[in-house]
This record gives C-alpha cells, structure tokens and sequence, in this order.
C-alpha cells in the first residue's frame, strides 16, 4: 500500500515542496514507471541506464534512448510537467468533475483547447488499462441519461412524435454493480452502448464481469445466454411498469441517479456524444475510489495509471467526433 509522505504528497504545501520544478516532476514519474529500476521499452531489459540529458535514459543494452514521459499522456505535449501535475492535484479535489474551462483558469493554462486536451488525457487514464473486472453478485441494467422530452399536456400526434424522436436519441448506458452482502454497493463499470441488443450488452458483460459470477438483470432477451458463456443469471421480473428498480434492482437504480446528476451538475446538463465515454472513465474514477479518505492517494492512483496510458492526439479526439456530428444531447435528471 503507498504510504502517504513517502509515495506521495499529503497536502497542498508538500505537493509545493516535492514538485517546485520540472527535474522533481521527471525524477517523480521515472521511480512510477519503473519501480524496480529501469526497463528497456524496446529489448526489455532491466539495467541502469545512461542518463544523456536532463529528460533521456540510455539502455545498457541496445543503446535506445527514451524518457519517462515516452509513450505515456504526457507525451509530446508543451505544457510543463508541473502543470500537469498542478492538474492531477486540481481533478482528485474536486469533488464535483471538472471543465477543461475550470481548469485552464485554475492552472492558468494560456489557451482552453490546451486545457480541453489535458483533461481528455487524464480522463483516459482513469480507467487503468487491462483492470480486473467485477465479480460476486452483479446488477447489470441500461439506462438513459438523456433529458426525456415528456410530452406535457399536448396529445397531437406530432408532438408525440417529436418526445419519441428526442428520447430516441438520448445515450444510453450500460451499467454493471457490485453488490455487497448484506449492504452495500462495490465496484461499477459503465459503457456507453449504442443500444440494448445482445450484441451490445453480451461483450459488456464479458469484458465487465469475471465468469461464473451472479450477473441479476431484468428479463430482457439481451441477456439470454448469459449462462452458456459462463454466468450464473438471477433474472428479475418487474412487475408493475413503473420503475419498481430501485426495489429489484437498487445498485444500478442508484447508479444511474447519481450519473445523471453528475453529469447535470458539471456539464450543466450539456454533453457532445463523443465525449460521453471520457465522462463515464471520470464518473466510474472516482465512484470506485468514492471512500478513499486521503486526496493524495487519488493523486497516486491517477498518476501511476497516467503513465501506462498512451496518449491520444487532438486529431484523433477530433477524428473521433467527425462522424457524429450531431446536435448536442441535452442531459437532465
Ligand atoms: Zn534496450
């Protein structure tokens, strides 16, 4: 377990004493990346290597050179490390998430598409890459977190056309708890899906939730052979349509609150469909880490995920959003 103090900083005033400059920031991230001393990216091999500059390690062996930085978020980027740092520090504090526009005024980082960028990289690295997945007993359900368009006193069949055209359109997202016995909520995954087929709720289970696990979901058709690939089903019927979950299924009902509003509070409701996936890894970050006590620690965990994780440029941020051009989904509660 990291100690605090000896791993990372407590407090803001040891942040400032461990990290006043870019030397402290790199010395910081090669003892993350390479605990037991360095490795060789390319031939593998453990060795100390040749420092060449400031920022470059030389391997013993095959003479590559490469740094701490290298393959990781904070690869070829401009901004200062400390700045980065400052960023990590500034996410794991708040309690709320956070805006690339709160950012960059806290940072004071020049422009907001710097800001923009450094968020999208560290909300990345908050799902650690080849995690384990859940597993005991598991709610797994889907759930719109969309504004639904209620269509309020009107019953022409225009208007009911347009509430079924807006809902249509809402993201809907895929969500997996862990419960506890006899209380109590464990881990979750969420995925963004693009609807409730088998085909989109099978490989989430799979990827999601260890087999041979008891995975409750409701009768739906999506989820009929779960037990052929390895699962045991607890199958849930509601009865009575209106929304008996958080009775049946209370993880997942609870879950879904929280995210809507989550995502209502920091994104005032407003959220691109690309960029919903990047706000699924930040709300499943810190609702897993929801009863860690010490910031600091949060500030570890981010960081030691930070440089396992590659980098995505802006272009293919940006590449990723071409395709779905369309209008901005309204979220509400
Ligand atoms: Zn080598």
């Amino acid at each position: 377990m990291p100690v605090s103090g000896r791993d990372y900083p407590g407090t803001w005033e040891q942040f400032l004493d461990w990290f006043p400059d870019e030397a402290s920031c790199r010395a910081y991230l090669e003892q993350l990346r390479w605990p037991q001393g360095f490795v060789c990216p390319r031939c593998g091999e453990r060795s100390d290597a040749y420092r060449v500059s400031r920022a470059r390690l030389m391997c013993q062996h095959c003479r590559y050179q490469c740094t701490a930085t290298a393959g990781t978020i904070f690869d070829k980027t401009r901004t200062s490390l400390r700045s980065w740092f400052a960023a990590v520090w500034y996410i794991v504090n708040q309690k709320q998430g956070v805006t690339a526009l709160g950012l960059q005024r806290v940072l004071g980082i020049g422009s907001y598409q710097t800001a923009w960028m450094m968020l999208h990289r560290l909300r990345r690295a908050m799902v650690r890459p080849g995690r384990e997945r859940l597993c005991g007993v598991v709610e797994v359900d889907e759930a719109f977190v969309g504004r639904s368009a209620a269509n309020k006193g009107r019953v022409g069949k225009s208007a009911k056309r347009r509430a079924d055209q807006i809902n249509a359109r809402r993201p809907i997202v895929a969500i997996a708890v862990e419960i506890k016995e006899p209380k109590g909520f464990g881990r979750i995954r969420l995925r963004h899906i693009p609807d409730t087929s088998e085909l989109s709720l099978l490989p989430f289970v799979q990827d999601s939730i260890e087999p041979g696990s008891l995975v409750r979901t409701d009768g739906s058709w999506a989820y009929r052979s779960l037990t052929e690939n390895g699962y045991r089903r607890d199958k849930v019927v509601m009865v009575g349509a209106d929304d008996p979950a958080h009775v049946s299924m209370p993880g997942v009902h609870r879950v879904a609150a929280l995210l809507k509003r989550w995502l209502l509070g920091t994104h005032q409701g407003s959220v691109r469909p690309h960029q919903i996936d990047a706000y699924l890894d930040e709300f499943t970050f810190r609702f897993n880490r929801r009863t860690s006590r010490s910031r600091g620690l949060l500030f570890y965990r981010l960081m030691e995920q930070a440089v396992v994780t590659e980098p995505l440029t802006y272009e293919q941020l940006i590449a990723g959003s071409k395709h779905k051009k369309s209008a901005k989904v309204e979220l509400n509660g």
